[in-house]
């Protein structure tokens, strides 16, 4: 039998900077904490493995906010403000937001641009002061005897790095920085279920009039071939208007 590990030879390795907060993830909670951080006078490192913030919302195409908004005593208003405001007034100077949309006709969602937003996030963080780290893959951790995390692990072109923190910030949407330090997790319903697939994809050129409701009329759609047979992993398509600059505000 082939041996199934290796021993890797104990090394040193450079450290890439010493901070007050270190956040791992550059999506929204990740922008949000190192915003907030930095404005609390933190010396900032926002770690990211990527080369652009946003995380899913721009990584995944997901090209709208769902959740700034509630149903309030029957009202349809924006609840959440803070950064995310900060993050919205970047993004529409950019010409790269729309004005909120109905989803499922129940709640409002507001698209955007996920270019815009990019730029947007990256003038937020660097008029705070925070530091980013793009194209920094996050591998693990070295614990303190008190079993606090002393330093973040860092893959990059470069080679391996360590962040040394006062606080670390998980924002990786995996609880990756979590798990390294020993935090007990769960994964889905525990008998191999996990959250179900979400395929986004852009179509260019749609007539948005002509398109009408498709949200309406795709869910119709696809009930109709599921009698005929057809399997799907998730029912329900969503479609929201996207590229601010053409469409209807
Ligand atoms: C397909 C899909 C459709 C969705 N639809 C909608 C929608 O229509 N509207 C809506 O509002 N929300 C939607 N969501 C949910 C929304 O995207 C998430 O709630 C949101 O992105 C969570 O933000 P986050 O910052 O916690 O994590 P994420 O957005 O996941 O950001 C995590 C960031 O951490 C980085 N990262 C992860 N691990 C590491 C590591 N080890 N090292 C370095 N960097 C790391 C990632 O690259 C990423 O940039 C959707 C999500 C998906 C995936």
């Amino acid at each position: 039998m082939p041996p199934k590990t290796i021993e890797e030879p104990a090394r040193q390795i450079p450290l890439y900077g010493e901070y007050e907060v270190a956040v791992l993830g550059g999506g929204p909670a990740g922008i949000a904490a190192s915003v907030a951080a930095a404005r609390a006078g933190k010396r900032t490192l926002l770690i990211e493995r990527y080369g652009f913030l946003g995380g899913m919302g721009t990584a995944a195409g997901v090209t709208n906010f769902c959740g700034l908004h509630a149903n309030v005593h029957g009202e349809i208003r924006q609840v959440v403000h803070g950064v995310a405001d900060e993050l919205l007034a970047r993004i529409d100077r950019l010409g790269g937001l729309n004005a909120p949309h109905m989803v499922f006709g129940k709640i409002a969602a507001q698209a955007y641009d996920t270019a815009a937003y990019k730029c947007a996030a990256d003038d937020l963080l660097l008029g705070q002061g925070v530091e980013i780290l793009f194209h920094a893959l996050g591998a693990g951790v070295v614990m303190d005897i008190d079993e606090t995390v002393r330093a973040l692990i860092v893959e990059t072109k470069s080679g391996r790095a360590a962040v040394i923190g006062r606080m670390f910030i998980d924002c990786s949407g995996d609880g990756d920085l979590a798990a390294w330090a020993g935090a007990p997790f769960e994964l889905g319903d525990g008998a191999g279920s996990m959250l179900y697939p979400t395929m986004m994809f852009r179509v260019n050129g749609v007539d948005p009039a002509a398109a009408g409701e498709a949200w309406k009329t795709i869910p119709a759609l696809m009930d109709e071939a599921t009698r005929r047979g057809e399997t799907f992993p998730r029912k329900g398509a969503r479609t929201q208007p996207n590229g601010a600059s053409t469409s209807p505000r």
